[in-house]
């Protein structure tokens, strides 16, 4: 089916052309008061970003993915593999979250939140328009020979994006490994510990092909999360939209004349300067209605609000609006399907505080031994080998651990030089046991039995076995 005429500009994007090569964008420096807010909220998420793996709360990393070990930290709270349900309904939580926010207000966490945005316009965009210059003089740069000029600026350029690539890393790495192991690696030495830097030196490449050369392609071709905007963008989402009623009017746009009546002659006020067009980090033309590719960075709505002032036109011809909102001037409405997020929302935020509320500081588990059944000892005296695993989620080493049998009369032995068990901060704490009982107690070939685990006199945790005898055929 053909496309129609006025939807061609979906056939291709921007940055590839018509050859298949890539088109290189070069965006004018944005301006004005929504620009002014995106750096103070991108200035703070950096800041968060690299400081908070160096935070500790309770003695724990404030942030923290260790995935190599198993070892999560959020907020300061340890989570271990044995939390994993926990951090699945969290993912779920998370997910519903964004979706939610998807469906009402479109792809504003690419524009505001998203590192990818953050990195790109406000640390590298920004270093290169203070190398390179705004919009026209890195054209004409790029279309330079290669003189000492540009010899200089690409090299000062690419040199100070590989050191903000290779200090990007070490944060990340400082989130997988912890960020007192990175220090410790740091002060003795890259030689010292070269699987962790070719890792890094991996990541620094990587890091520096997407700020350098990939840049807006990630948004546009590589992110799902970009792609799933087509499924979940409906005509009531706010997105940044380009008011057509009021910039066609009923015979279109036109360029500005001095003293010309616009409204007289019937034409809308975009005056086609094409300002959003060069503002834009993805290349698109924001007036042929919401594509894929807008991040939602609000620079056209900053770019084409300076004209409007220049030509004493009301602002907002580019602004946050839906699609209904500028066909039927209807404000903000919660839909149905926004209603059922939120409800589903609202319920597993409780499930999830519940299951907080009832997490245990400590996690412990005793496990038949394998390929063990039980030994006949003398005096009817049944004995079962079992393997023991005390987790401590805490930042408190706990001492004095003991284990006693609840409401049954048996013995347990632990196989130990000391007979003591103590699981560090964090830490875990493995070993064997024996759990010895009167035959007559088991009352059959199988046993449930409780074993309370305590630190000096406090009960900390509670789990329970099944204890094996021999079968009675009495
Ligand atoms: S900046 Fe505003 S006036 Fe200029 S082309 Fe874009 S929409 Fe039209
Ligand atoms: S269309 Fe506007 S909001 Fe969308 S990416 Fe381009 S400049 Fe940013």
């Amino acid at each position: 089916m053909e496309t129609p005429s006025n939807e061609v500009f979906r056939d291709s994007i921007a940055t590839i052309n018509e050859e298949g090569k890539r088109s290189w964008i070069f965006p004018k420096k944005p301006s004005g008061p929504l620009y002014e807010k995106r750096k103070v909220v991108s200035y703070f998420l950096l800041a968060f970003l690299f400081l908070s793996p160096f935070i500790k709360v309770n003695g724990n990393q404030f942030l923290m993915f260790n995935v190599l070990e198993r070892r999560f930290n959020i907020f300061g709270f340890p989570f271990w593999p044995q939390d994993f349900h926990l951090f699945v309904v969290s993912m779920i939580i998370g997910v519903i979250f964004i979706t939610l926010f998807t469906v009402g207000f479109g792809r504003i966490f690419c524009g505001w939140i998203c590192p990818q945005t953050i990195f790109m316009e406000m640390v590298f965009r920004r270093i290169e328009y203070w190398i390179d210059g705004d919009r026209n003089k890195q054209m004409r740069l790029d279309r330079q020979k290669w003189d000492a000029e540009k010899i200089r600026k690409r090299l000062i350029k690419w040199f100070i994006f590989l050191i903000i690539s290779f200090l990007i890393s070490n944060i990340f790495l400082a989130y997988l490994i912890g960020s007192d192991k990175l220090l410790r690696y740091v002060k003795e030495g890259p030689s010292e510990h070269l699987g962790t830097l070719i890792p890094l030196a991996i990541f620094t490449g990587v890091f520096y092909f997407i700020f350098a050369w990939f840049r807006e392609q990630v948004c546009i071709i590589a992110c799902p999360y970009g792609r799933l905007q087509g499924v979940l963008l409906d005509t009531k989402s706010i997105v940044v939209a380009y008011d057509h009623k009021r910039g066609e009017g009923e015979n279109g746009r036109k360029k500005f004349r001095k003293n010309e009546d616009r409204q007289a002659l019937g034409h809308g006020d975009c005056i086609d300067c094409f300002q959003c067009v060069h503002v834009c980090p993805t290349g698109i033309d924001i007036r042929n209605g919401t594509q894929l590719e807008c991040v939602n960075c609000t620079a056209c709505i900053d770019e084409c609000d300076t004209i409007m002032e220049k030509i004493n036109l009301p602002k907002g011809l580019i602004r946050y609006a839906s699609e209904e909102n500028i066909e039927k001037k209807t404000p903000f409405k919660l839909t149905a399907r926004m209603k059922g997020y939120i409800a589903v929302l609202v319920i597993l935020i409780g499930v999830l505080l519940g299951m907080l509320a009832l997490r245990n500081d400590v996690e412990a588990r005793v496990l038949r031994l394998p390929g063990q059944l039980y030994e006949h000892k003398e005096n009817n005296i049944i004995s079962n080998v079992f393997t023991y695993k005390l987790v401590n989620k805490t930042s408190e080493t706990i001492e004095d651990v003991s284990f006693k049998l609840r409401g049954i009369d048996g013995t347990i032995k632990l196989v130990s030089a000391t007979g003591e068990v103590t699981v560090d901060a964090q830490g875990l704490a493995e070993g064997t046991m024996f759990i010895e009982m009167k035959q007559s107690a088991i009352g059959g070939d199988k046993k449930k039995i409780r074993i309370d685990v305590y630190s000096g006199e406090q009960l900390i945790e509670t789990t329970t076995v099944s204890f094996l005898g021999p079968r009675s055929f009495n």
